[in-house]
């Protein structure tokens, strides 16, 4: 058997280890049209930072690794067309000038997405950045050492525009956050827990600008020096637009099922509308578990590996199907770490869902383990439906690690458990790790007794 593997990042990745383990005897050729395979942007911040030194390493897998394993990689190798009656796929060597046609009997398709810009005057000024992907990761590193660049415009205040942010300000560069939404991290966090972020952010010289929607940028020189909102204008040396993306589908139009806005339709075995055509990753929606199933774009690596992974077994006759997600995430913001999944009260109306909250505060440890020794406040809110009791999301925040709780409750989402589940789940207690009662057994509690 033959299979074609497009993309190489998270999704492309995971389905050339599946094809790998379950038929070692396939041929797989894999197919990146960048100049370098495997590179992985959750990894960005942790390079601007300088804790990872060398931009390469920040990858799974190197071109001598895979083809030692048997696995034919072409780099600066793009896959241009698709003829899916001939099984066939249109190959275009950028490296070396040449164009063939390969057949397939089976072909993944990860090929993700490229980042939104913004349609408004002065879009294509200089020192307008992205954050996605090696070439941007060093083209942001240098920047991040350059003296010329003393103000930072980040638009957008996802988990994409906050890493960006931090970074620069950890860099001693002036950042400005701009985002149409009301507050920063609004899709991963409810306003009490933004509320801790936004301080914690403008005490390391990072000011919040929510509720701006951009109209330009102006410059000198064709260089960007402003970023115009609807309600005001800020000092910009460097723009960083993270704010969307767009599948990387063009190319696909004619030959697949795509939605309205470009991305794969899929079913649960990550099959697209042609036969033996499978596609995963960012270019895809999936099930959103809290209602059952609702398709939504959630771009994450997990859910990328996960579909990989589900992709390659389909691809070689091992049935398997996606299960729902939950959209479950996690990041640091200076000392604080947070982590989210399933619905918000901030994201419940966009879901048509009805939903009840319950916030409660702890600390980490026992009270008598002092704070020198990580004992430190969380906060945890809980959201469910108020009718059924059914668990449908929650948030955590500590400058402790409570972060693990919410792979907790993803689970209880994906498994339907209700607060009546959750106030008595035993988990366990040791006063060097946590509370007699954990703090998902406390919020389920309190809501129950909030729900009289
Ligand atoms: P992509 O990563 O977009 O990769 C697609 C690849 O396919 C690209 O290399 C592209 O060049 C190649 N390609 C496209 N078309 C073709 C073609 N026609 N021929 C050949 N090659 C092609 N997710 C998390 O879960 N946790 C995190 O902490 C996290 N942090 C992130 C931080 C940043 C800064 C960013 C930008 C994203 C982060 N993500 C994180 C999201 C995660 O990176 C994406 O969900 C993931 O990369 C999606 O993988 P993918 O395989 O779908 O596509």
């Amino acid at each position: 058997m033959k299979v074609i593997v497009v993309g190489s990042s998270h999704g492309g990745y995971e389905a050339v280890r599946e094809v790998l383990a379950d038929q070692p005897d396939a041929e797989i050729q894999w197919y990146e049209k960048g100049d370098f395979l495997s590179f992985l942007s959750c990894g960005m911040q942790l390079y601007l930072e300088g804790v990872v030194k060398n931009v390469n390493d920040v990858r799974y897998a190197t071109p001598a690794g895979m083809r030692a394993q048997g696995v034919s990689v072409f780099t600066e190798t793009e896959i241009s067309s698709v003829d899916a009656k001939k099984h066939s796929v249109h190959v275009i060597d950028h490296a070396h000038n040449k164009e063939r046609d390969e057949q397939y009997d089976k072909l993944i398709l990860s090929p993700g997405a490229t980042p939104a810009t913004l349609p408004v005057p002065g879009n294509d000024l200089k020192n307008i950045y992205a954050m996605r992907g090696r070439d941007w990761a060093i083209k942001l590193k240098q920047r991040t050492v350059d003296p010329d660049i003393q103000n930072v415009v980040v638009v957008g205040a996802g988990y994409i525009g906050i890493e960006a942010a931090e970074a620069f300000a950890k860099a001693g560069k002036h950042v400005t956050v701009v985002d149409m939404l009301p507050r920063m991290l609004a899709k991963y966090l409810d306003e009490e827990l933004t509320d801790i972020l936004t301080k914690e952010m403008e005490e390391h010289d990072i000011k919040a600008a929510p509720g701006q929607g951009i109209k330009s940028f102006s410059g000198q020189n064709d260089t960007v020096t402003e970023v115009v909102t609807d309600q005001a204008t800020y000092p910009a040396d460097l723009v960083i637009v993270a704010t969307g993306i767009k599948p990387n589908t063009k190319w696909l139009a004619n030959v697949l099922d795509l939605d309205d806005h470009g991305m794969i339709n899929v079913d649960d075995h990550q099959k697209t509308s042609a036969d033996d055509i499978y596609a995963v990753g960012d270019a895809t929606l999936v099930k959103f578990a809290p209602t059952d199933g609702t398709k939504s774009p959630i771009a994450l690596a997990t859910n990328a590996r996960r579909q990989g992974r589900i992709a390659g077994k389909n691809a070689v006759g091992i049935e398997a199907k996606t299960p729902f997600v939950s959209g479950s995430s996690a990041l640091s913001v200076f000392k604080y770490n947070f982590a989210s999944t399933g619905i918000k009260e901030g994201t419940a109306s966009q879901y048509g869902v009805k939903t009840k909250s319950t916030l409660v505060t702890d600390t980490f440890r026992p009270p008598f383990v002092p704070e020198e020794n990580g004992n430190a406040k969380v906060w945890f809110k809980l959201t469910y439906d108020p009718q059924t009791t059914r668990i449908l999301g929650a948030q955590v925040l500590s400058t402790q690690d409570a972060t693990q709780n919410i792979n907790t409750i993803s689970l209880a989402i994906q498994v339907k458990l209700t607060l009546e589940d959750l106030a008595y789940t035993d988990f366990f207690f040791q006063p060097g790790f946590d509370r007699p009662w954990n703090i998902m057994n406390l919020a389920a509690q309190q809501a129950l007794r909030d729900l009289g």
